[in-house]
């Protein structure tokens, strides 16, 4: 792996929005930039960061002790540790991975963002790319303001091709990581309902996802969702920067949406409410859904010039599969061809707490317990009851949804009972709410006060039962639900 060097000279070019002003004299050369004492080692170079929880800049002291060479700081602080003094190291850890992202321009760079899927489908992509040559992918969820540059930092002249998640907290935070990753490729998966509450309704989760084809070249590509409702929105977005567009999924529109000519349909009998099926450039057909999906991947590539090749998914869920069409558009913009797509797509392997199937006794659980989202959960209740009763949801509380909360904890519980869960066991303070519903809709559903009752629960519906039951488990992150599994799993 080649070492990239920097010293006083690059980082003051790279830095020179801000301010930079050595303190003391830096003579000396440094291969990497950290934000954590606790991984700093020998020859590094500390970046304070003042978070809402801590300062960096107290930590000064620790890190020459572990080693540092060199402390960027937003302001002096007592130490004989040179400093180099930036307006704000925030914005500085930004500019440095920008640098080092521009001091590769022969590297391919795909951003993804949406509502969900994007840890999956860069990682599927990464699966795709890997087996061609060297490639950077964002390490578990680093797609904020601070993790995509400080993934930035660690391209090395061997990568070939960069595959970075971008997720957004709040508005502008993508505009911002886009212009640092400077993306070949700009992906936008879906718009759902994560974070209703912090961005107010999904026309501006839309906005905000689209910040993404911002940073691309008007040589660079758009993938865009052709199968989501804010198509139309996104692809206008993407337009504005570029106009090379790959869509991926499938749609049903009117006729009339379509262009057909109604007067005619009507006179061979067809209505107004007809539809007909869309393909995108990147499609899915003959699907089977099992544990793991089993599909064939179909490009459009001119009209009526159709390339196919099978793919199995070792993913559970439908939605999964959207998660690898787009993987596969973000591909194809490569140049890579459907052979090695549907290679790299059979490899993949789904991240943790992400629909894995787990072997317990006859039973089946399935680790869903990552995070959640009310489509998240919607989707995964469709792989739940797509296992064959008896199946069983165990859901903890969704969070972020702001003044949204109320109502879309009791809409889950109308959709889960329709879905044809056998039974839904929740805990925490929102999911009363939703098993008030499911059982208002005839569901066999129960809020439990914490986990020790929720994992009773349980095992005395297991234990009274002969039938192999599949079990979901799902709820936002700061519910922790693996924590059930990780009990109900753990030998006597
Ligand atoms: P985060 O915003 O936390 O980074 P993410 O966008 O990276 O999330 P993943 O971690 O890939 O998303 O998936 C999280 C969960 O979202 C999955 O466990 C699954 O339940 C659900 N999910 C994934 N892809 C989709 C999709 N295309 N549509 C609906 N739900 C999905
Ligand atoms: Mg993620």
């Amino acid at each position: 792996m080649t070492a990239y060097i920097w010293q006083s000279a690059n980082l003051t070019e790279a830095l020179k929005d801000l301010n930079p002003t050595f303190h003391s004299d830096f003579t000396q050369t440094s291969k990497k930039i950290i934000t954590d004492t606790r991984k700093i080692e020998q020859g590094d170079i500390f970046l304070a960061i003042q978070g809402d929880n801590f300062d960096g800049h107290d930590y000064v002291k620790t890190a020459k002790d572990k080693g540092a060479v060199l402390a960027i700081v937003s302001r002096a602080v007592e130490s004989d540790l040179p400093q180099l003094v930036v307006t704000d190291t925030k914005l500085a850890l930004g500019k440095l991975g920008a640098y080092r992202r521009d001091q590769h321009p022969n590297l391919k760079v795909v951003a993804i963002t949406g509502s969900s899927g994007k840890t999956t489908a860069k990682e599927m992509l990464g699966s795709i790319l890997h087996r061609i040559a060297p490639t950077l992918i964002t390490r578990g969820n680093l797609n904020n303001d601070l993790g995509v540059p400080m993934m930035l930092l660690e391209l090395t002249d061997d990568h070939r091709y960069a595959v970075m998640e971008l997720g957004a907290n709040h508005v502008g935070e993508i505009a911002y990581t886009t212009q640092l990753v400077k993306p070949d490729v700009a992906c936008v998966l879906n718009i759902g309902t994560a974070h209703l509450g912090e961005f107010g309704g999904r026309d501006n989760i839309a906005k905000t996802k689209s910040e993404i084809y911002q940073g691309l070249s008007d040589t660079g590509t758009a993938i865009v969702p052709f199968g989501n409702d804010y198509f139309d929105t996104l692809l206008n977005n993407a337009q504005q920067f570029t106009q090379n567009i790959l869509t991926f999924g499938e749609r049903d529109v009117s006729l009339a949406d379509a262009g057909v000519d109604m007067q005619q349909a009507k006179e061979i009998g067809l209505t107004d409410e007809d539809t007909v099926l869309l393909m995108g450039d990147v499609f899915a057909d003959d699907v089977e859904v099992g544990n793991t999906s089993t599909f064939s991947l179909n490009f459009n590539f001119e009209i009526d010039e159709i390339e196919s090749q099978n793919v199995t998914l070792n993913f559970a869920g439908e939605h999964n599969i959207s998660n690898a069409l787009a993987a596969a558009a973000c591909a194809q913009a490569l140049g890579l061809s459907i052979d090695d797509i549907a290679k790299g797509l059979d490899a993949a392997k789904p991240a943790k707490g992400r629909l894995n199937f787990i072997e317990f006794g006859k039973h089946t659980l399935i680790d869903d317990t990552y995070n959640a989202n009310p489509s998240a959960v919607v989707a995964a209740t469709q792989v739940l009851v797509s296992q064959g009763a008896p199946t069983m949801l165990v859901l903890g509380d969704i969070g972020e949804l702001g003044e949204a909360a109320q109502e879309e904890h009791r809409k889950l519980g109308e959709t889960i009972a329709a879905s044809g869960v056998t039974a839904l066991y929740t805990v925490g303070e929102l999911t009363p709410v939703t098993v008030a519903q499911a059982q208002a809709s005839g569901m066999q559903a129960q809020a439990y006060p914490d986990k020790a009752t929720l994992l009773a629960a349980i095992k005395d519906k297991l234990a009274s039962s002969d039938d192999a039951w599949h079990i979901l488990f799902k709820g936002s992150r700061y519910m922790m639900m693996e924590q059930v599994i990780d009990e109900l799993t753990r030998q006597p």
